[in-house]
């Protein structure tokens, strides 16, 4: 049985499925693991290591997928007319893919797979529950994109985070803001405590109050009874009313006026980032001052942020705007989600058979698995019959 790693060909994707850690314990169960040449160099992790580790190096996609009937990836395979290689193509019928593959925000993907008869498996729909927390791709890449994301805003501040007290006088410490306390907004938080600003956060659930409070910032949002119930069943937000919207921005408005750094981490599932920061916002802060927004892929929490890009307003507020924070610090993205695939695989792996078992009755496989036996499955895809 042979388990292919494939080399990432997505504009800006610099991550790598499996590293030599994890090629040495998916080893251990059985498979012969091909890596193809130069998927780990953008991570740090050369060929050979990996072929210390036990891997064969395939000089090219098409030989990494010959027989594999595991094929693991951090974004979904290109597909025909994508890029210079048709990946999906090469994918054996029947075996089983696993990655990032984003079918729900692109359906055609999931039938795609289905029509190839690949076995395919979205990480990023992995339920949010205890069981499954070494498996979340979106909590490790999260939680190092709002530590990145600071390290970059204090990169960019032309002052320090710190309160420096010298002979030459006193630099007072930086006041940062962080805007969503979910998984990367409470990692933004404790790096900049520990970089030494003058930390306050908001968020609208509820329950992210006292986790703010509890890593030393202060809360500063707008409540009311209507945010008392912004959180869904699964600990998302809501989508809220635009009154809510509203109140909201006039307080962030007054307290961004006096911000120096403001981190922008705000999601809701299934939907463009909500804008947190109105261009008059931006237009009131100080030059010099910085914004970084790590929702750009999702349209970005700035109504001036252009994704993929760092730009500087004309009041002198720079405005990073990056795509892929988690592929910004590569090397430690990848060890951590390359280690959430393999306990993923060794959940679910048959001793005997040496091979991936994926229980359909089991709530993580049904939460991920969009396609099984050449039909789309997963329930937020699947048409209903009528
Ligand atoms: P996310 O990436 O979907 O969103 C980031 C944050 O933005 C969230 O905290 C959200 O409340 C906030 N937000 C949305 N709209 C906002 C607005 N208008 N203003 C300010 N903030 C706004 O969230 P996430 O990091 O994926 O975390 C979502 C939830 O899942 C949290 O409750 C988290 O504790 C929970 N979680 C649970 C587990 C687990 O138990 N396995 C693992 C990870 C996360």
């Amino acid at each position: 049985m042979r388990l292919a790693v494939l080399k990432e060909r997505r504009s800006g994707e610099t991550r790598v499925a499996a590293t030599p850690e994890t090629v040495k314990k998916l080893a251990a169960l059985g498979p012969a693991i091909a890596v193809e040449s130069g998927a780990g160099l953008a991570s740090g992790y050369p060929d050979a290591a990996y072929r210390e580790a036990g891997a064969e190096i395939a000089p090219d996609a098409a030989t990494a997928l010959s027989g594999a009937a595991i094929v693991l990836k951090v974004r979904a395979p290109l597909a025909a007319g994508e890029g210079e290689v048709d990946e999906l193509s090469l994918i054996p019928r029947g075996a089983l893919l696993i990655g990032t593959l984003e079918a729900v925000s692109d359906p055609a993907r999931a039938e795609a797979y289905a029509a190839a008869g690949i076995e395919a498996c979205s990480m990023e729909l992995l339920p949010r529950i205890t069981r499954a927390q070494s498996m979340d791709v979106l909590s490790s890449q999260a939680n190092l994109a709002g530590y990145r994301a600071v390290v970059e805003g204090a990169g960019a501040f032309d002052k320090g985070f710190p309160m420096l007290m010298t002979a030459a006088g006193t630099i007072p410490a930086a006041n940062v803001f962080i805007m969503g306390a979910g998984v990367a907004g409470l990692q933004a938080i404790a790096t900049a405590r520990r970089l030494g600003g003058r930390v306050s956060a908001t968020d609208v659930r509820p329950a992210a109050k006292e986790e703010i409070k509890s890593l030393g910032a202060s809360f500063v949002g707008y409540e009311d009874e209507e945010s008392k119930a912004a959180q869904t069943a699964g600990g998302y937000a809501k989508q809220l009313s635009a009154d809510f919207y509203a109140k909201q921005a006039e307080v962030v408005a007054a307290h961004v006026v006096k911000q120096d750094v403001v981190v922008t981490t705000a999601l809701v599932q299934g939907r463009k980032a909500p804008t947190l920061l109105t261009a008059a916002m931006v237009a009131s802060m100080k030059p010099g001052s910085v914004i970084v927004d790590i929702a750009a892929d999702a349209g970005g929490n700035c109504a001036l942020t252009q994704p993929g890009e760092a730009i500087t307003t004309e009041n002198g507020v720079k405005i990073l705007g990056h795509r892929n924070w988690p592929g910004r610090i590569a090397g430690a993205a990848s060890a951590l989600y390359a280690r959430n695939l393999l306990t993923f695989l060794a959940t679910f792996w048959d001793k005997d058979a040496k091979a991936a078992r994926l229980p359909q009755d089991d709530e993580i496989v049904r939460g991920v698995t969009l396609t099984r036996g050449g039909a789309v499955v997963h329930p937020m895809l699947a048409v209903q019959p009528a």
